[in-house]
C-alpha cells in the first residue's frame, strides 16, 4: 500500500506525538507522508525510546531489544514509511539449557533443528516439522490481520482467518499441548515467554508463531544495532521537516473545546490531536485528565510488563555456538546470555566485545553458566525495573500491558481512544506484544486512523 500523499483533501492538522519510541517515530513520519503538520515531544535528550543504544568504553549496546522476530512485519512498516532497512539473518538462533544438562537449539534451518531434537527425544522432530508446518499456515492466514488495527469478524472471514478461531482461542500452553511433544521441547518454544516472566498458562496462543517466523521468514539484528533502526526513522521525520522537542516531558494531555491541550513544563500548547507513545495504561491514568472511575479502575486491573534486569558485559573468548543462550531452571526462572560476537563474520579471540544477560529477576546475575567459553568478562552497566522506570519515563516501572490471551481477546488497547476525542495511541500497548516491529505498525495505524477522522 503506497503511504497517503500530501495531495489528499483532508485538512493539515496540527499533530502532538508524545515520546520518540519506535511507535512515536513511526506515527511522525506517517503524519508528515499525509500532510500534517508534526511536533514530536520527548522527554529524554535522544529519540528512540527502549529501542536506543548507548556506548560504554567504546562499544555499542543496545539498551532492550536484541532480536527481531517479526522481520515481515518490520519490513512492512519500513516499506509503508519509505525508509531503508538492512537486517542481518541469524542462523543459529537460540539454545535451552535446562538444569539437568540437555540442551534444545533453534537454527533458521527446521531440518537440523528437528533432527537434534530427535537425537534426545526420539520422534520429536517429525511432531515438530509438523507442528512448525501448522503454525505457518496459521501465520500465512493471519498475517494479514496484523496491518488492520481492530479487526473485526468480516475482515477475519474475507482473509481466511476465521478457521483458526480455536487456536486464537486457546492459550500457548494448550495449543502446544496438542503438538504431542515433550515439555521441555515446549518450554523451548515458549522462552520468550519465560524470559518476560509471564506465566505460560496465560500467555496467548499466537506466541506459538515465533517458531514459524523463525523457520520461514527468520531471526534477524539490524547490521547497525538495534539503535538504528530509530536513528533512520528520526532521520526520515528531520528531512521531512518534523519538529523535535527534545527533554520536554509532556505533564498533562486536556480535551477543551475541541482541541488539545499539551502542557510542559514551561506551558501550554494546542494541537487538533495528540499521539501518545507513552505508556498506554499510563497516558490513561496519569497524562490525562477526567477518565471516568470504571474505564480507570479497569486500566488499574492490567498487569504490566516489567522490563526485567540486564547487564551489559564486555567480553573476550570463544563466541556462542548460538547468538542467544537461554537458561531455564525448575522454578520458571528464566536467564539469557547474548552474544553479538555470533553475528561477527571474524570475531577475535583477544578483543573486547559487548555482550549482555538478561533476566526475569534480580537472581539472573547469581551464576555463571553463559561465562564457561569466556576468557574474560566485565559489567559495566546494570538496569533494574526502577532504573529502567526513570530512564524511559515508564509509568509504573513498567513496559505496556501484559499481553496475556485474555487482553488479546479483548482486543488490547484501541488506536483511536473511545475515551478522550482528539487522542491515539501509538506503541506495544495497542499491538500483541512488546516487539519493536509492533511498535513501528502500530504509529502507522495510529496515524492512519487520525487521517482518516473527520473532528
Ligand atoms: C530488556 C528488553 C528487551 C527487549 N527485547 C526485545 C526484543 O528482543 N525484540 C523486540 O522486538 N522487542 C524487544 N523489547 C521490546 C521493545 O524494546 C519495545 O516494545 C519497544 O521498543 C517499545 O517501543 P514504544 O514505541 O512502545 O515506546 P518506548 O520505547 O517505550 O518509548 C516511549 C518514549 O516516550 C517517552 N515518553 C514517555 N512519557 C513521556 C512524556 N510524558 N513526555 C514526553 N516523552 C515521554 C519516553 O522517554 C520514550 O522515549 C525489549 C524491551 C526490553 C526493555
Amino acid at each position: 500500500m503506497p503511504p497517503a500523499s500530501s495531495e489528499d483533501e483532508t485538512l493539515t492538522r496540527k499533530v502532538a506525538v508524545v515520546g520518540a519510541g519506535m511507535g512515536g517515530l513511526a506515527a511522525a513520519v506517517r503524519l508528515n507522508q499525509q500532510g500534517h503538520d508534526v511536533t514530536v515531544f520527548e522527554a529524554r535528550p535522544d529519540a528512540g525510546g527502549l529501542a536506543s543504544s548507548f556506548h560504554l568504553q567504546g562499544l555499542r549496546f543496545d539498551y532492550g531489544p536484541y532480536i527481531l522476530l517479526d522481520e515481515p512485519g518490520l519490513t512492512w512498516a519500513f516499506h509503508q514509511l519509505d525508509v531503508e532497512l538492512d537486517l542481518v539473518p541469524i542462523e543459529a538462533v537460540y539454545e535451552v539449557l535446562f538444569d539437568d544438562g540437555r540442551a534444545i537449539r533453534f537454527y533458521k534451518d527446521r531440518e537440523r533443528t528437528a533432527s537434534e531434537m530427535d537425537r534426545t527425544w526420539p520422534g520429536s522432530g517429525e511432531q515438530y516439522l509438523k507442528l512448525v508446518s501448522r503454525l505457518e499456515r496459521i501465520y500465512r492466514d493471519t498475517q494479514p490481520l496484523q496491518f488492520v488495527s481492530r479487526p473485526g469478524l468480516a475482515r477475519l472471514i474475507r482473509v481466511g482467518a476465521a478457521r483458526h478461531v480455536g487456536f486464537f482461542l486457546r492459550g500457548l500452553e494448550s495449543v502446544l499441548a496438542r503438538s504431542g511433544l515433550p515439555r521441555k521441547i515446549r518450554d523451548a518454544i515458549m522462552i520468550w515467554t519465560h524470559i518476560a516472566g509471564q506465566p505460560t498458562t496465560k500467555a496467548p496462543s499466537p506466541l506459538a508463531l515465533v517458531a514459524a517466523l523463525i523457520h520461514g521468514a527468520g531471526a534477524y539484528y539490524p547490521r547497525n544495532g538495534m539503535g538504528s533502526l530509530a536513528a533512520s526513522l528520526k532521520a526520515a521525520a528531520r528531512q521531512r521537516g518534523v519538529r523535535f522537542r527534545y527533554d520536554t516531558r509532556v505533564q498533562h494531555l486536556r480535551h477543551d473545546n475541541g482541541r488539545m491541550k499539551v502542557e510542559l513544563a514551561e506551558g501550554q500548547s494546542e494541537f487538533d490531536a495528540v499521539v501518545s507513545n507513552a505508556h498506554g495504561v499510563g497516558t490513561y491514568l496519569s497524562l490525562v485528565s477526567r477518565i471516568a472511575p470504571q474505564v480507570a479502575s479497569q486500566l488499574q486491573r492490567l498487569p504490566l510488563q516489567p522490563p526485567g534486569y540486564c547487564e551489559y558485559l564486555r567480553v573476550k573468548g570463544e563466541p556462542s555456538s548460538t547468538y542467544l543462550r537461554f537458561r531455564l531452571t525448575g522454578g520458571n526462572d528464566c536467564r539469557l546470555f547474548v552474544d553479538p560476537r555470533h553475528l561477527e563474520s571474524n570475531p577475535r579471540a583477544d578483543a573486547w566485545y559487548p555482550a549482555r544477560l538478561v533476566g526475569n529477576s534480580e537472581r539472573a546475575h547469581g551464576d555463571d553458566w553463559w561465562k564457561e567459553s569466556l576468557d574474560a568478562v566485565e559489567v559495566l552497566e546494570r538496569r533494574t525495573p526502577p532504573d529502567w522506570g526513570r530512564e524511559f519515563h515508564l509509568y509504573r516501572d513498567s513496559m505496556n500491558p501484559v499481553m496475556t490471551a485474555r487482553f488479546m481477546r479483548q482486543g488490547r488497547l484501541a488506536h483511536k481512544s473511545p475515551f478522550v476525542p482528539g487522542l491515539y495511541l501509538a506503541g506495544s500497548s495497542t499491538h500483541p506484544g512488546q516487539w519493536v516491529s509492533f511498535c513501528a505498525i502500530s504509529g502507522i495505524l495510529a496515524a492512519d486512523q487520525l487521517h482518516e477522522d473527520r473532528f
